[in-house]
């Protein structure tokens, strides 16, 4: 569609897979970062070899921010596929198995709903990601938002497994994880699926 392809933008009404369907001319000047990806994302979002290396315009930190804040933009989208298995009255407390956590998006850490503290820590990643926070945030942001992916694969099976096999996000992320060494092994608690991965 025309128009898609030249205001490079989500217009109302596009259907989520549909989303950033534009291609990307990597000789543009100034070369964005965020276009380049969401372009691969487009047509090799399973080929995560070739989604992490780095453009030769960016460096391995920057193309990283790239990575982290297109995942909280699919994150989004993640959520409101989880909203109505998710509710305060099914998951009143964010959890993973038996571990409970309390939620940083407030002024201290408190307890909050699965889904608040999906919606505060993702909000949260997002303004940090926007201020340029470095690599030590970004540590602790992956470990907060791992937790989501976490919750939603012990609590919430059909869900992760349908979104994974669509949309690889799970993969993508611990991938990005693994790659910029971002959260020690112990914490990837959530066993490797090949299964769920698309075949492609
Ligand atoms: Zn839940
Ligand atoms: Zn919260």
């Amino acid at each position: 569609m025309a128009s898609v392809t030249t205001t490079q933008c989500n217009l109302p009404g596009t259907k989520e897979e549909d989303c950033f369907a534009w291609p990307y001319n990597t000789t543009k000047v100034p070369f964005s970062g965020q276009s380049y990806l969401q372009s691969l994302l487009r047509t090799h979002r399973f080929d995560l070899p070739r989604l992490l290396r780095p453009p030769p315009q960016l460096d391995p930190t920057q193309w990283l921010s790239e990575h982290l804040r297109q995942l909280c933009i699919e994150l989004g989208f993640y959520l409101t596929h989880l909203h109505a298995d998710c509710t305060e009255q099914t998951c009143p407390i964010m959890c993973a198995q038996e571990m409970t956590y309390y939620c940083a998006g407030h002024g201290s850490p408190r307890p909050c709903s699965a889904m608040g503290y999906s919606v505060h820590t993702l909000d949260y990643a997002v303004r940090q990601l926007a201020v340029g926070a470095g690599m030590k945030h970004f540590q602790s942001m992956v470990r907060r938002l791992y937790r989501i992916f976490a919750h939603v694969y012990f609590h919430h099976r059909e869900v992760f497994e349908s979104q994974e096999s669509a949309r690889g996000v799970y993969a993508w992320f611990v991938a990005v994880v693994r790659k910029y060494e971002l959260s020690p092994e112990s914490l990837i608690i959530i066993p490797e699926m090949p299964s769920t991965v698309k075949d492609i």
